[in-house]
């Protein structure tokens, strides 16, 4: 996971940040029309959504493949200006992380293949199910993936022939809105109808209430904290919903301790520990308790605090009404313990701490690179200990063990959507791991690493009697 030059040249983010914000606030004088993508209001980006879908599906397979195809590339080809963009603009993650997300993003979301119909033959004759699209879908992004979550969910949701209006978070407007330009352009450059996807241009909880609540849209698809998500369970209309998580990770005495140790260090801190996927607390058993420990210390990436120094960090990034401090929430490790007083060099990228069971960031989604260490008498007990602290979320967990047995027990008993077993959390979502990419992962509706698939609904064809080839 090395840097890039890109990550660490503030003179060119600067300047392609005032760069972007100047045209983005030329952009905002214009009157709102499917030209680009970005709509004055909620309705009008509806109306245009409408009349794109329709388009769309007067359109082949093979147009809509290569819309697919030219959303990857333009986007690939936009990366390093959008991941310098969403970092300077929302302040959270790593800019060498979101270019790792947006490749992600651009090349392991499925597209049209997803959506294969399945066909049953019998003495009866032919049924057909096919997955059909079900039309203008409402997306509520968040600050934390402002790009990665409309590059997966565009590329899904069109791949399923519908077309989304995105309400982003509004401490992400801008580079939501640079994201959505590029996406619009490249559907339109392929030929596909303008307005497939829409973006309010100035997004807020009205706007994201307004765009809930329009009777012409027939899906919400809502990625963010647990109280976004209750609000779209609420609305009447089908809703998927990918919510919090605060994943454990769970290490045995049977676990190979040395790359467990850098696999926590990698998926803890990826992106400063912003992606709901991260592994936010590790419980590890006494017998290999202090050997985890030294082993990440030994990674030269890791700082270990000492009691007192743990504590002041605590009242630092915990409130004293018991909330995390959000100004410290994807922030790069040497800033927090600056502001604790700790100054450490440039090579960390995590801090962690021997932390008791009812310490607050054990509970809490922290989402910085500041890790609670909790030691547990044995696999029992932490499987008992790391249920509880799931929550059930049913997000997601993490496991480093060699022996079978417990790791089958622990999957079984946590029951989160992803369960990845010795690797960093992000191999759950393919980065290093099998399998499709999903930035809407939606335990609470039961969806999973959502996909095209999931955007859609099924309908059948029966074909009665003699319609059989054998
Ligand atoms: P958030 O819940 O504050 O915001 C998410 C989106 O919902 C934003 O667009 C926001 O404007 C909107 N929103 C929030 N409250 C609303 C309300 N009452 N009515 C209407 N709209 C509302 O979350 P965030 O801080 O942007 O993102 C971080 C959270 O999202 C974390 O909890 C993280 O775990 C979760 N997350 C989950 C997944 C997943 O796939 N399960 C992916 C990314 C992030």
């Amino acid at each position: 996971m090395g840097s890039t030059v890109i990550g660490n040249n503030e003179e060119l983010v600067a300047s392609l940040v005032s760069k972007v914000l100047t045209e983005l606030s030329n952009r905002c004088d214009q009157p709102s029309d499917a030209g680009d993508g970005l709509f004055n209001t909620v309705s009008e980006a509806v109306e245009a959504a409408l009349e794109a879908q329709k388009k769309l599906l007067q359109m082949s397979l093979e147009r809509r493949k290569e819309i697919i195809a030219s959303i990857r590339k333009a986007v690939l080809a936009n990366n390093e200006r959008l991941a310098a963009l969403a970092v300077s603009e929302t302040k959270l993650g790593r800019v060498e992380d979101k270019i790792r997300e947006n490749i992600l993003c651009a090349t392991k979301t499925p597209g049209v293949e997803d959506i294969q119909p399945t066909a049953i033959s019998g003495d009866c004759g032919l049924t057909l199910i096919e997955h059909a699209p079900v039309g203008v879908i409402a997306a509520l992004t968040p600050i934390t993936n402002p790009t990665g979550t409309l590059i997966n969910n565009s590329i899904g949701m069109i791949a399923a022939g519908n077309a989304v209006v995105f309400n982003p978070h509004p401490n992400a407007k801008e580079i939501s809105a640079q994201t959505a330009l590029v996406i619009h352009k490249a559907i339109v450059d392929a030929g596909g109808p303008p307005g497939l996807i829409g973006l309010v241009r100035v997004p807020t909880l009205d706007t994201a209430k307004e765009l809930i609540e329009h009777p012409k849209i027939n899906l919400l698809v809502v990625t963010g904290g647990k109280p976004v998500v209750s609000v779209a369970l609420r609305s009447g209309k089908k809703a998927i919903g990918a919510g919090a998580g605060n994943p454990p990770v769970l290490v045995d005495e049977t676990a190979n301790i040395r790359r467990a140790a850098q696999c926590i260090l990698d998926g803890a801190s990826v992106n400063n520990n912003i992606f709901c996927i991260c592994e936010k607390e590790v419980i590890a058993v006494e017998e290999i308790y202090e050997t985890l420990i030294k082993f990440m210390v030994e990674t030269g990436k890791v700082y270990l605090l000492t009691p007192e120094e743990a504590e002041r960090v605590t009242k630092l990034v915990v409130t004293p009404e018991g909330k995390i401090n959000g100004s410290y929430i994807g922030r790069d490790v040497q800033i927090i313990l600056r502001d604790a007083g700790i100054h450490v060099g440039e090579e960390y990228r995590l801090a962690i701490f021997r932390a008791a069971k009812d310490h607050p960031l054990v509970w809490k989604e922290q989402m910085m690179p500041v890790l609670p260490v909790v030691c547990v008498k044995d696999f029992n007990e932490g499987v008992e200990f790391a249920v509880k602290v799931e929550q059930g979320n049913r997000h997601t967990a993490v496991m480093h063990s060699t022996h079978v047995e417990h790791m089958t027990r622990f999957a079984k008993e946590i029951q989160t959507t992803i369960f990845v077993k010795n690797a960093p959390c992000y191999a759950g979502i393919g980065l290093g791991g099998e399998g499709h990419t999903s930035f809407t992962i939606a335990g609470p509706t039961g969806e999973g690493l959502t996909s095209a698939r999931s955007f859609t609904r099924e309908r059948r064809c029966t074909l009665a009697e003699s319609f059989r080839i054998i």
